[in-house]
């Protein structure tokens, strides 16, 4: 059986970062448009498929998520492999996951080749009252990385398509 394509371009994307940072959040609202408050344990390594249309282009894309545990480092190698976007997450309320960006980015460097277009999110900026991490710091981290960065909130869906339509457009700069 021969099926038509029905999408221009099929990006895969890994969303990547600290355990409890709202990767499993965001992508669930992005795809879903659905919150749930209590912490989702990630086993391993699970993926959702969504749509979107950016310049004309009808992109399919494949969103990988993982657990930020050490306990399921093994499966790192394969899942980075043939991924065309990074998505490296932390919590605006949570220092040490922002700190941790650069032990993902490093990662990252070690699997995919250097110019993969990556993206920092920080994430929970409903919680304004409780963070402790700049968008000044934020920002020269990103500039000093060499990639885009946003704030997003899953909770209140703040700039959730925002920023997958971003990191997609980056990919598409690149085609
Ligand atoms: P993951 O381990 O990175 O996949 O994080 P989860 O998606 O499981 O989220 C961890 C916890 O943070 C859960 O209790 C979520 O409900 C909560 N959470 C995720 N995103 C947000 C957000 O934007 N705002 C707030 N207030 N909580 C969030």
């Amino acid at each position: 059986l021969k099926m038509e394509q029905d999408y221009d371009y099929l990006f895969k994307l890994l969303l990547i970062g600290d355990s409890n940072v709202g990767k499993t959040s965001v992508l669930l609202r992005y795809v879903e448009d659905t919150f749930n408050p209590e912490f989702q344990t990630t086993i391993g390594v699970d993926f959702k498929i969504t749509t979107l249309e950016l310049q004309g282009k009808v992109i399919k894309l494949q969103l990988w998520d993982t657990a930020g545990q050490d306990r399921f480092r093994n499966i790192v190698a394969s899942y980075y492999r043939g991924a065309q976007g990074i998505v490296l997450m932390y919590d605006i309320t949570n220092t040490e996951s922002f700190k941790n960006i650069n032990r993902w980015f490093e990662e990252t460097q070690s699997y995919l080749p250097a110019n993969t277009p990556k993206m920092i999110i920080g994430n929970k900026v409903d919680l304004a009252s409780k963070r402790t991490v700049t968008q000044e710091d934020a920002q020269s981290l990103a500039d000093r990385l060499g990639v885009k960065y946003i704030e997003t909130s899953a909770k209140n869906s703040v700039n959730i398509r925002k920023a997958f339509e971003t990191m997609s457009a980056s990919i598409l700069e690149k085609i």
